[in-house]
């Protein structure tokens, strides 16, 4: 299992894998709100490949920063 970097944007070490309704899993920064894409999964096996999938996106700062309107 691969282990969650620091957050891209704000540095902050608060990263997490949430599951989206049951279809999807993403990495948010639970300090800035920046996440990954979605990473849709159909069963448990496709569910540990999509985190794994979302925590190499996070690491390899593939991410949406959530902009919060100025
Ligand atoms: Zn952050």
């Amino acid at each position: 299992m691969e282990e969650l970097g620091i957050c891209p944007v704000c540095h902050e070490d608060s990263a997490f894998i949430e599951t989206e309704g049951g279809w999807c899993v993403y990495v948010q920064c639970g300090h800035c709100g920046t996440h990954t894409a979605f990473t849709s999964y159909k069963n448990e096996e496709e569910k540990k490949e999509a985190e794994l999938a979302v925590t190499r996106l996070w690491n390899m700062g593939k991410v949406i920063a959530e902009s919060r309107g100025e």
